[in-house]
């Protein structure tokens, strides 16, 4: 019932803005006309690809039931746990976890001719709150390279943390099956390195799984940290945490949420009185991805809708997104509508007729799949989309009610067209979209004392990029 009643106020509150805007896209349609441009649309949806809508296909449940079993199998995966060669050998402990997932990174990559380069960024954790003695941690990543020079160096990714805990944050011994938090996960990045290295995208996609997250996102930090220090261009971070769709009686499969930050955590001091002065709250590139989600959600039948909260991370917790949205990454969670919590972070036990512990009957593996073809599909979509337009800027010289934005090429040359969004200021999406063709800048008979507006790279075929928010220019 519950359940019922959020969906309901949910599909309500964007019914309200859809209403509201109606009058303003009347008046738009008929401004289009007026400034030369091509024909106005209502949603600013993505167009599916075909190819991409066959790659989904290929998303399996078996798959993913047999490789959050194996993960599961470990007993436990705690960053704490062994990781010696006789445990790794006896198939126990985070060293055993670490070594089975390189190896499933390797076997895709042999069906794909060798098109993965898999990889492992590997340090030692100094004693912490959560890290009692120096610890080996290992992160494992497999990289699928841009097939076009100029957009290889941009970069997609996708996450899932392969650490797992139970009661204990420091009980590197006990059982921790970890199959929801985060084998789920773990297997949402797993079976997209599968699915996706069958195809060449212009852009590179990284699929990676790290360890200490339960320590205090260790693994993420340390990654995250990485790419910034080597100049990596990260355009989206999809961080899959407890996506296993638990069994209770009141989860609803048909959802995913989808969790972004509001006002930047890198965000300086001068960002922020900017965001304070234009209302930019709801207007980060984290935000912008959490957007872009909802889109491919439409586009493409994954199975499962992405419901946006507009909140860093679940109530006082955390995960590995926010490692990257740290380091100005735009980064989002994505984790199951209603968490059980007698199936997290708790020894497995029975106590007064309740079942506690993380096993994989809890979990939901066509759910986990329809996880999966989500970030699979807007993994694809951005990798397939030209960059983002560069310096989009509002003018704001002149006191005027029209509104000028401009804006340079989209770097690497595959843009063939720009479209400019807007939305009204309470509004949780875009509402239109109007295209400018192959322009460096367009005047729209709309205030943008009124509106957000946001511009966006589109290629030959139909793909979008990320939209940018423009900064004032005097
Ligand atoms: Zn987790």
């Amino acid at each position: 019932m519950r359940v019922f009643l959020e969906s309901v106020s949910f599909m309500s509150s964007s019914l309200k803005s859809t209403i509201l805007a109606a009058g303003a896209l009347a008046l738009a349609t008929a401004l289009a006309t007026e400034c030369g441009a091509q024909a106005v649309k209502s949603e600013p949806g993505a167009a599916a690809d075909a190819q991409i809508a066959v790659a989904l296909r290929q998303v399996s449940a078996q798959r993913i039931q047999a490789n959050i079993e194996k993960l599961a199998g470990f007993e436990t995966r705690s960053t704490l746990s062994v990781q010696d060669p006789a445990s790794v050998a006896a198939g126990r402990g985070i060293g055993a976890a670490r070594e089975w997932i390189k190896s499933e990174f390797i076997s895709y990559s042999k069906e794909c001719g060798g098109c993965l380069e898999v990889k492992t960024d590997h340090f030692t954790e100094e004693p912490g709150e959560r890290i009692p003695k120096p610890t080996e941690i290992t992160n494992v990543y497999a990289v699928l390279k841009g097939s076009d020079a100029e957009n290889a160096k941009r970069i997609v990714l996708v996450s899932g943390h392969y650490d797992s805990r139970n009661s204990g944050t420091l009980d590197g011994n006990g059982d921790a099956p970890g199959a929801n938090d985060d084998g789920s996960g773990t297997a949402v990045s797993l079976e997209c390195a599968r699915v996706l290295s069958r195809m060449k995208f212009p852009a590179t996609i990284v699929f990676l799984t790290v360890a200490g997250e339960e320590q205090g996102l260790n693994g993420s930090r340390h990654f995250a940290k990485m790419a910034k220090d080597e100049g990596w261009d990260i355009e989206a971070v999809l961080n899959n945490d407890i996506v296993g769709g638990d069994k209770s009686a009141e989860q609803d499969h048909s959802v995913v949420r989808v969790f972004s930050e509001g006002v930047p955590s890198a965000a300086t001091e001068q960002d922020i009185r900017r965001i304070r002065g234009l209302g930019g709250e709801s207007d980060s590139g984290s935000r912008q991805l959490a957007r872009y989600i909802v889109e491919v959600g439409r586009a493409y039948d994954a199975g499962v809708k992405p419901v946006l909260v507009f909140r860093l991370d679940r109530y006082l917790r955390g995960g590995d997104h926010y490692s990257f949205n740290q380091q100005g990454f735009s980064a989002v969670r994505f984790t199951e509508f209603r968490e059980d919590f007698h199936h997290q972070h708790q020894n497995v036990r029975a106590e007064n007729g309740i079942e506690y512990g993380d096993l994989p009957k809890f979990v939901d593996f066509d759910y986990v799949a329809h996880v999966a073809r989500l970030n699979a599909a807007t993994l694809a979509a951005l990798a397939a989309a030209p960059a983002p337009p560069a310096n989009v800027h509002l003018l704001t010289k002149d006191l005027e009610n029209d509104s000028t934005l401009t804006w340079e090429a989209s770097p690497g040359g595959r843009a063939a067209e720009y479209e400019v969004l807007w939305r009204a200021t309470t509004s949780p999406e875009w509402e239109h979209v109007q295209n400018f063709g192959n322009a460096t800048r367009a005047t729209l008979k709309l205030s943008k004392d009124n509106v957000i507006f946001a511009v966006r790279a589109v290629d030959r075929e139909g793909h979008r990029s990320l939209p940018v928010v423009p900064v004032p220019e005097r």
